[in-house]
């Protein structure tokens, strides 16, 4: 049952006059929506105390972000003189140094954390091929005494890795089959994934391209000349998605190596990156990277953002930095149980994405990558989540929810169910707060549509 008002607009006047019964097919259930005559238009209170089963009420307070800036500093802080007390700022700022003190086995997060059994077993027994992989910042930002923390769940493994569920496979995209030559993903007419590298400082235990991360598959640098090759001999193509891996963990010189080659295409209208490094390595976004990045338009960077726990002091430098460089940012972020699925983190997250420069692009449904059933939520938990966004916070702030099809049908926009019946003259749309609109869908008499 509907709560709300239904209006039937009419063409002629420019206000909503015919307020009546309707009849509306939802979809299989038809359903009669009583509208009282003289119902005055509805304000801000009525909605608010006029919905029941889904509380508006608790969606307004839900959507005011703390935030955590400050809460992060400490947290790096506190980090850095419990476990690196004689790093000096030059070495915690420098991203080799980063790289070169990562936390990759047991005997090394046992320093920081106390495992759980399921943390334990998995690292104990190697069962997931699939390597495990920390910088010491990223680490920081994860609240150690706490076995629930959403960053952790992210990159600690876990022995439920090791389940393989229905449904579940190693390539879900189907990655593998839609490859012209190692190291490109052709898969959408205009555009192609070029897969550089397969190394990440960080590996993110729902990764969709576990099977390839981590350097347990053929280098991929030794295919870059052939796809390039590719890129130039195949002109239908003018976007390129830089992705692995993370290009961003490559060096100065073959990121513009890189940029250069594929900007060097005549048909080559847009590049971007894909990559996770403003948020696990933002010591890795030097001024001469910048001065490199700067000299390429138009560069798009595509950031594989999670929680509102990544946006701190140093990322937010790091992004600032990217934007005045010229840098045009979108994040993506992936639908994780116990992660990021609430209403509260995500208004969170984007609210602090867009205050430094970051739109938020797209919000993936988790692929059905082995071992990730308790990663994945509902589909109706991800439209629920979307409809908690749209109408209570800026529309800049909302991504566009999507599946990546297994079998390698490409990304599928999901939406909540706004579109509620359609008759003879009418759409009928709910709003987000549950009331009802028509609007005058149809044809121009004597045209088709
Ligand atoms: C996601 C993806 C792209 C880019 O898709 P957009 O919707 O344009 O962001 C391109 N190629 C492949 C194989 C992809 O998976």
């Amino acid at each position: 049952m509907f709560y709300g008002t239904w209006f039937r607009y009419d063409n002629k006047d420019s206000g909503y006059r015919d307020r009546r019964k309707c009849i509306v097919d939802q979809f299989n259930t038809r359903q009669v929506v009583a509208i009282d005559e003289e119902e005055p238009p509805l304000t801000r209170g009525d909605v608010l105390s006029s919905t029941s089963s889904n509380d508006l009420q608790t969606s307004w307070n839900r959507v005011v972000p703390r935030s955590h800036n400050s809460a992060s500093m400490n947290k790096t802080k506190q980090f850095r003189k419990a476990f690196f007390p004689d790093a000096t700022n030059q070495e915690w700022n420098d991203w080799h140094w980063q790289l070169s003190h990562r936390i990759t086995t047991l005997e090394q997060i046992t320093r920081y954390i106390d495992l759980t059994l399921e943390e334990r077993q998995a690292l104990e027994l190697s069962v997931t091929q699939f390597p495990f992989s920390v910088t010491p910042y990223y680490l920081s930002l994860i609240n150690l005494q706490d076995q629930n923390s959403a960053l952790r769940k992210t990159v600690i493994p876990s022995i439920r890795e090791s389940f393989t569920c229905e449904g579940e496979s190693d390539d879900p995209l189907h990655e593998e089959n839609t490859s012209p030559v190692p190291g490109i993903v052709h898969r959408y007419p205009d555009r192609v994934l070029f897969l550089t590298t397969s190394f990440c400082s960080v590996y993110c235990r729902y990764c969709t391209r576990s099977r390839l991360v981590g350097g347990h598959s053929e280098a991929l640098e030794k295919h870059w000349k052939e796809a390039i090759e590719y890129i130039r001999n195949t002109p239908v193509i003018r976007d390129v998605v830089i992705s692995g891996g993370d290009p961003l963990t490559l060096s100065d010189e073959r990121i513009e190596y890189l940029l250069t080659e594929i900007f060097s295409i005549p048909h080559i209208e847009m590049v971007r990156i894909g990559t996770k490094v403003p948020v696990v390595l933002p010591q890795r976004i030097t001024p001469q990277l910048l001065k490199i990045l700067k000299r390429f338009k138009p560069l798009y960077l595509s950031v594989h953002c999670t929680h509102p726990d990544e946006i701190t002091e140093e990322s937010a430098k790091a992004f600032n930095n990217l934007a005045d460089a010229g840098v045009v940012m979108g994040s993506q972020s992936v639908l994780l149980k116990g992660v990021n699925d609430s209403v509260e983190t995500l208004t969170e997250l984007y609210h602090q994405l867009l205050k430094v420069r970051v739109k938020p692009y797209y919000l993936f449904q988790c692929d059905p990558i082995s071992g990730s059933a308790h990663f994945r939520t509902t589909v109706a938990k991800g439209k629920e989540l979307i409809h908690g966004l749209r109408g209570f916070t800026s529309g800049y702030a909302i991504p566009q929810y999507v599946i990546d099809t297994p079998g390698g049908g490409g990304k599928v926009p999901i939406l909540p169910e706004y579109e509620v019946g359609h008759d003879a003259g009418n759409l009928y749309l709910r709003n987000y707060e549950g009331r009802v609109f028509a609007y005058p869908d149809r044809a121009e008499e004597g045209t088709e549509n």
